[in-house]
C-alpha cells in the first residue's frame, strides 16, 4: 500500500537539513519518487513520469530478476572476494566474453569513479609514465583522480584553471561548434590531438594514457566526428600511451551496440564500466589485458571489498542475462533510430532545435536562440524541462552551457512512450513554457 502523501517542499527542507547544497537538484520543486517500473517513474501522488534520463537502470526500474537474485544471494552469502566462488568467474567470463579480443582481465569495483580511478593507476603502471590526456567539457568522477580528469564546466566553473599538471587538457571533438566543423573535422581535431602529444614529448612529460568515452556523453551526447577516434588512438599509441574507454554512461548497449567505441571503428586498452552493470546495485570495473592489469601488482595490491563481491557478480549476471532475453541492445537500436528522427523532425517546424546528437538511446537534443551564431538557449532548456514534468516526462537539461535536453532512458522505452515524449516537446514548444 501507499504511504501517505507526502509534501513535497517539506520534503525538500528535510533533505536540506541533513545534506550538503554541493549536491545538485535538477528541479525547482523535485517530484517525490516513490518507484519505478520499467522506464516509469511514479510519485507518491500516484502520478507516472516517462523516466528520459536514468541510465543506470538500463533494463528499466524494479526489474524482479535483478531483485531476485540480490534477495536470494544475500541471504546465502556475501563477502569479500578473499574466496572463491563460482558467480566471480562466470560474471568474469561473461563481461571479458563481451569485449574485444585481447582484452581478457577484469578487475571489480563499486563505482564509475573507482573504474576511472583504476584505470588512471593502471596507465601508470602500465607505462611507468605520469601525464594523462583528457577532453574539455568531460566528466570522470568525483574522487581526486576522476575528477582531475574532469574538465566540465558544469560540474566547476574553475575546472581548466584547477587541474593538477599532470593533466592535459585537448580540444572536444564536436562538430556542431567547435574548431573543426562539417567533414574532415575527425581528422582535424585528430592532427590536432597528435600536435599537443608531440609537444608533451617535447616537455618530457610523455602521455601515460589518453582518457575520453566514446560519445561524449557530458559535452552533450556528442558523437565524435567520423574517424576522430580512431585516429586519436593511433596517435596516443604511436606516443607510447594507452587508450581509456569511459564507458560507463555510454556502453552496455545504449547505442545500440554493446559498446560505444565499436561504431567509432577503434579498440581501447582499458574500459572503464559501472552505472547499468548492476541497474542500480553499485558496480563498477574495468577490463584491460593481462599486461596492463598485471603492471599494477608490482606497484602494490588491488582489493575492494565489495568489488566483485557474490550479490554483485550475481546482480551483474543477471543484468547481462535479462538484457540478451529481452534483446535491450536491439530495442536501444530501434527505438533510438526513430526518437531521434522524431526529434530531428520537430527541429524542421521549431527554431529552437538545432541538432539532435548522438545514436540510440543516448541522444542531445541541442536548443539555440540562433541557428547561425548558436546561442544557447539554456534558460529556454531549464523552462521546458520544469514544464515536460508537468506533462509527465522526466528530461534533464546537460552540457556546460546547459542547452542540450539529455535522452538517457532505460532501454526498454517502447516505440510509444518515444512517441508521447516528442508529442509533449512538441506541444511544450508550439504552446510556449
Ligand atoms: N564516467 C562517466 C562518463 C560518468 O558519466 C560518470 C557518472 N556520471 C562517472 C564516470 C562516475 O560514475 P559514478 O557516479 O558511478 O562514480
Amino acid at each position: 500500500a501507499s504511504p501517505a502523501a507526502v509534501d513535497p517542499a517539506g520534503e525538500q527542507l528535510r533533505r536540506n537539513r541533513t545534506f550538503s547544497s554541493a549536491q545538485e537538484r535538477y528541479y525547482h520543486r523535485p517530484p517525490q519518487i516513490e518507484r519505478g517500473w520499467r522506464h516509469h517513474l511514479v510519485d507518491t501522488g500516484g502520478r507516472s513520469y516517462v523516466d528520459l534520463v536514468n541510465n543506470v537502470t538500463g533494463l528499466g526500474h524494479g526489474h524482479p530478476a535483478v531483485a531476485a537474485a540480490a534477495a536470494e544471494q544475500l541471504r546465502l552469502l556475501n563477502t569479500n572476494s578473499r574466496f572463491l566462488y563460482r558467480s566471480l568467474a562466470d560474471y568474469g567470463e561473461r563481461l571479458v566474453a563481451l569485449a574485444p579480443e585481447g582484452l581478457d582481465t577484469v578487475m571489480l569495483v563499486n563505482s564509475g569513479t573507482e573504474a576511472v580511478d583504476l584505470a588512471l593507476r593502471l596507465a601508470w603502471a602500465a607505462t611507468g609514465r605520469r601525464t594523462v590526456v583528457a577532453l574539455r567539457e568531460a566528466y570522470h568522477g568525483w574522487s581526486i583522480g576522476a575528477d582531475a580528469v574532469t574538465t566540465s564546466a558544469y560540474d566547476n566553473p574553475h575546472a581548466l584553471a584547477s587541474r593538477p599538471d599532470w593533466v592535459h587538457v585537448a580540444d572536444v571533438p564536436n562538430p556542431l561548434r567547435g574548431t573543426h566543423r562539417g567533414l574532415g573535422a575527425g581528422v582535424g581535431y585528430a592532427e590536432d590531438l597528435a600536435a599537443d602529444l608531440e609537444r608533451l614529448d617535447a616537455e618530457g612529460r610523455p602521455v601515460a594514457g589518453f582518457i575520453c568515452e566514446p560519445i561524449l556523453g557530458n559535452a552533450g551526447g556528442v558523437l565524435p566526428p567520423a574517424g576522430y577516434l580512431a585516429e586519436a588512438y593511433a596517435a596516443v599509441r604511436a606516443h607510447g600511451g594507452l587508450c581509456i574507454a569511459d564507458e560507463v554512461q555510454v556502453g552496455f548497449g545504449r547505442t545500440g551496440e554493446f559498446w560505444a567505441f565499436t561504431a567509432q571503428g577503434a579498440v581501447p586498452d582499458i574500459i572503464t564500466i559501472a552505472k547499468p552493470m548492476g541497474n542500480g546495485y553499485p558496480i563498477g570495473g574495468v577490463i584491460t589485458t593481462r599486461a596492463i592489469a598485471e603492471a599494477l601488482g608490482h606497484e602494490g595490491m588491488f582489493f575492494s571489498s565489495a568489488g566483485g563481491s557474490p550479490v554483485g557478480c550475481r546482480v551483474g549476471l543477471a543484468v547481462l542475462d535479462a538484457m540478451e532475453d529481452e534483446g535491450l541492445e536491439r530495442n536501444a537500436r530501434m527505438v533510438g533510430a526513430h526518437l531521434k528522427a522524431r526529434l530531428e523532425a520537430l527541429g524542421e517546424r521549431h527554431q529552437l532545435v538545432a541538432h539532435v546528437h548522438g545514436v540510440g538511446l543516448y541522444l542531445g537534443v541541442e536548443l539555440v536562440r540562433d541557428r547561425q551564431t548558436l546561442e544557447p538557449a539554456a534558460a529556454e532548456a531549464a523552462a521546458i524541462c520544469e514544464r515536460l514534468l508537468t506533462l509527465g516526462v522526466i528530461v534533464q537539461p546537460t552540457s556546460e552551457r546547459r542547452n542540450v535536453l539529455k535522452v538517457k532512458p532505460p532501454l526498454c522505452l517502447t516505440m510509444e512512450s518515444a512517441d508521447f515524449v516528442v508529442e509533449a516537446l512538441d506541444h511544450v514548444l508550439s504552446t510556449g513554457w
